[in-house]
């Protein structure tokens, strides 16, 4: 399929296609965290929003700022900031999500020399009366500040502009999941986490247009398709850093149908209401999306969603990957487990970690889970 090699390339070197694309683009990179970033707004600015994921190296430099017992995924990122490989960077955004995010963001600003720094200081109760024009005020001084510091008004024309251009790719990846839901077989699981993955890297007026050929090619190769006979898998937990998972559980016999990731589903769930005041629309994305447990609302909402997501999707079982010391996912796990094991839905879990090869081991629980259902 076309595509499929450029957004597995770009995914393999992020630093390299952001540097190339600053040289040829001008566009000023912005690095973020995490998926409660409005990238809309960076988009609006002119510039180009780059999700920092961890890193592929060791990680030495970071241990001087952070204790080991912080997860990879931030450690990773300081890593890449103080080795000095996202040089590149014209400024970094720090939604305030879970305590390793923001002290991450505290230690980014004392000890990283090149470009801005800016917080976005979001509700932490994101279904209260007041959580709603609480989030529009941060979304207006985001627009404030980020366009002080790159010197450019951000207009609503801007903003409407960059909302649709996210809605089509939405839209896209998520036809991509509903194909692939009816034939997982089509489309090998590691292309569909290089192809979100790289929705968080790539030039998005680009991106767009690339990802409605992908989903056109991969509903043309539906046509006819019977099928599979594989065990219908769901995916769950904060982020995934490994695509080696989806080949395991692949290889054992499973079909990942969909998954709840904020690398994945949760990436692309819901559209921007296009008809009405541009950051009012972005921050309603934000508070009605399913919720992070880094983050508080209807305190049965995930659970609800995950089993409605299995019915709906008809997955057979679910495996939670679960980032060691991630606190916000292994608190939310055991009420999650309790609420699965009352609707009869199969769960195991699955401990992972950037600095840990996906090893045989877990190939082995995967395959016990998968023979078990
Ligand atoms: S799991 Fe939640 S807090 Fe962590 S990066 Fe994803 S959305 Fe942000
Ligand atoms: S939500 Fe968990 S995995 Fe994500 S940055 Fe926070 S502690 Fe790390």
């Amino acid at each position: 399929m076309n595509h499929l090699e450029e957004y597995r390339r770009v995914v393999s070197d992020p630093s390299d296609y952001a540097r190339q694309l600053q040289k040829t683009s001008g566009k000023k990179i912005i690095g973020y965290t995490c998926s409660y970033t409005p990238e809309e707004v960076i988009m609006a600015a002119g510039a180009h929003p780059l999700r920092l994921f961890g890193t592929k190296q060791n990680i030495s430099l970071a241990d001087s700022h952070l204790q080991s017992y912080c997860c990879s995924i931030v450690r990773g990122i300081l890593e890449e900031g103080l080795s000095g490989r996202v040089d590149y960077l014209d400024g970094m955004v720090f939604p305030h999500t879970c305590d390793s995010m923001q002290r991450l963001s505290d230690i980014w600003r004392m000890n990283i020399p090149f470009g801005f720094h800016l917080d976005i200081t979001l509700p932490v109760k994101l279904d209260t009366v007041s959580a709603k024009d609480y989030m529009i005020d941060v979304l207006k001084k985001f627009r404030d500040d980020l366009g002080r510091k790159l010197n450019v008004e951000i207009s609503d024309e801007a903003l409407q502009k960059a909302i649709t251009t996210t809605n089509a790719i939405r839209q896209s990846i998520r036809a991509i999941y509903d194909i692939r839901n009816l034939y997982p077989q089509l489309m090998p699981g590691d292309d569909l986490y290089n192809i979100v993955r790289a929705s968080m890297i790539m030039d998005r007026d680009r991106l767009a247009v690339m990802l409605a050929e992908t989903a056109a090619e991969l509903k043309e190769r539906a046509a006819g398709a019977k099928p599979a006979d594989m065990k219908r898998i769901m995916l769950a937990g904060g982020m995934c850093n490994q695509p080696d998972v989806y080949a395991m559980i692949e290889d054992a016999g499973g079909g990942i149908v969909w998954d709840d990731f904020c690398t994945g589903a949760r990436y692309f769930t819901g559209l921007i209401d296009t008809g009405r005041d541009p950051l009012a629309g972005i921050g309603e994305r934000l508070l009605n999306r399913v919720v992070c447990p880094a983050k508080h609302a209807d305190l049965d909402g995930r659970a609800r969603h995950i089993i409605g997501l299995v019915k709906e999707k008809n997955a057979r079982g679910v495996i939670f990957l679960l980032f060691k010391f991630c606190d916000p996912h292994a608190f939310d796990y055991p009420y999650l487990k309790e609420r699965l094991d009352e609707a009869g839905i199969p769960l195991m879990i699955a401990e992972v970690d950037d600095s840990l090869p996906a090893g045989g081991q877990l190939r082995t629980r995967f395959e016990a889970f998968l023979e078990m259902l």
